[in-house]
C-alpha cells in the first residue's frame, strides 16, 4: 500500500489499458479518479467495486478529452475532492486509420486533440496544485508509434510523437522539482479490444486464432506474444515507486522487441 493517501487520475480509464493502470494504483491504495466513455450504469458499478475491493475512494469524470474547459473542469474536480493531482496518466486515444491522402480531416483533428493536445491541458491544469506538493508523477501513454511508424496511421504516429516530445520537455522543466514525467510505448496490448478483432480476422482468413496473432496482428512484434495490460501496472507502479525518482523523460518500450528491428 504505498500510494496510501494519494490520488490518481487516469484519462480513459473505463476500459482497456487505463482501466489496468488505475487498478494498479487502487491495489497500493491511491484514490482515484476515473475518465471515459461508457453505459453510466456500468461505470458506476465499476466505481463501488473498486471502491470495496481496494478500501480507496474512486470517483469519476465524464471529461470529452477533445474539449480543454472540460480537461480544466476534470482536474478541479479531482483537486476539490482530494487536494491535488499526485499520479496524473494521461491515457485517452483513439485511433483512425486512412492513407494520408484521404484521411479525413476532422479524424486528424480529434486524435491530435485526444491524442496529443489533451496531455498537453492536462499537464498545465494540475501543474499549479502539484508543485504546491512534496512528490507527483506524470505518465504519458504513448505507444511503439511514437517510436516508429506504420503506414495509414498518420495521425496516430504523429500524435504518439509528439506526446514524446511532450514527456521531455515536461520532464526537462520539472527536473528541479520532485515531479517526474516519462511515456509508456506499449506494442499490441491484449484488450477486449483486440480480441475481438483476433476472433474477427480467424473467420475472415480461415485460419485458427493462434495464426492470425502471430501471422496477422503481431505480425510486428518479434515476441508474438501481446503485452499484458498487468504489465503496464507494474510499469507504472515501479515509475511511482522511489527506485524510480531519477527516472524522468524517458520512454518505455514494452513492445516484445518491435522497437529493436
Ligand atoms: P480503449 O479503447 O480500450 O480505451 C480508451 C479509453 O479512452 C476508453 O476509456 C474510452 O472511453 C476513452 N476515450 C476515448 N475517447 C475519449 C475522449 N474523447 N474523452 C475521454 N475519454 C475518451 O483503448 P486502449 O487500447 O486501452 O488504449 C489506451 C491508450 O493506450 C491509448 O492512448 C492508446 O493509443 C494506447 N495504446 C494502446 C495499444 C493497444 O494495443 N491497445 C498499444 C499502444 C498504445
Amino acid at each position: 500500500m504505498t500510494l496510501k493517501g494519494k490520488s490518481a487520475l487516469v484519462t480513459g480509464s473505463t476500459s482497456g489499458i487505463g482501466l489496468g493502470l488505475a487498478v494498479a494504483f487502487a491495489k497500493q491504495g491511491a484514490n482515484l479518479t476515473l475518465n471515459g466513455f461508457g453505459d453510466r450504469a456500468e461505470i458506476d458499478a465499476l466505481v463501488a467495486s473498486l471502491e470495496k475491493e481496494h478500501g480507496v475512494r474512486v470517483a469519476y469524470s465524464a471529461a470529452d478529452m477533445s474539449k480543454p474547459a472540460e480537461i480544466r473542469q476534470m482536474i478541479r474536480e479531482h483537486e476539490d475532492r482530494y487536494g491535488a493531482v499526485d499520479i496524473l496518466v494521461n491515457n485517452a486515444g483513439i485511433q483512425f486509420v486512412s492513407p494520408v491522402d484521404e484521411f479525413p480531416e476532422e479524424k486528424w483533428d480529434a486524435i491530435l486533440a485526444i491524442n496529443l493536445s489533451s496531455n498537453f491541458h492536462a499537464i498545465k491544469a494540475a501543474l499549479p496544485k502539484m508543485k504546491t506538493q512534496p512528490w507527483a508523477r506524470i505518465i504519458n501513454l504513448a505507444s511503439v508509434h511514437g517510436v516508429v511508424a506504420s503506414p495509414f496511421k498518420s495521425a496516430y504516429v504523429a500524435a504518439k510523437h509528439g506526446v514524446l516530445g511532450l514527456t521531455k520537455t515536461v520532464a526537462l522543466e520539472l527536473a528541479d522539482t520532485n515531479i517526474t514525467c516519462n511515456a509508456i510505448c506499449p506494442g499490441y496490448v491484449k484488450t477486449p479490444l483486440v480480441d475481438k478483432q483476433i476472433d474477427q480476422q480467424a473467420e475472415a482468413h480461415k485460419i485458427p486464432r493462434d495464426r492470425v496473432i502471430r501471422e496477422v496482428i503481431l505480425a510486428s512484434q518479434p515476441k508474438k506474444e501481446f503485452v499484458e495490460i498487468e504489465a503496464l501496472g507494474d510499469l507504472a507502479a515501479f515509475l511511482c515507486s522511489p527506485a524510480a525518482r531519477a527516472v524522468t523523460g524517458a520512454n518505455f518500450n514494452l513492445d516484445g522487441g518491435w522497437t529493436a528491428r
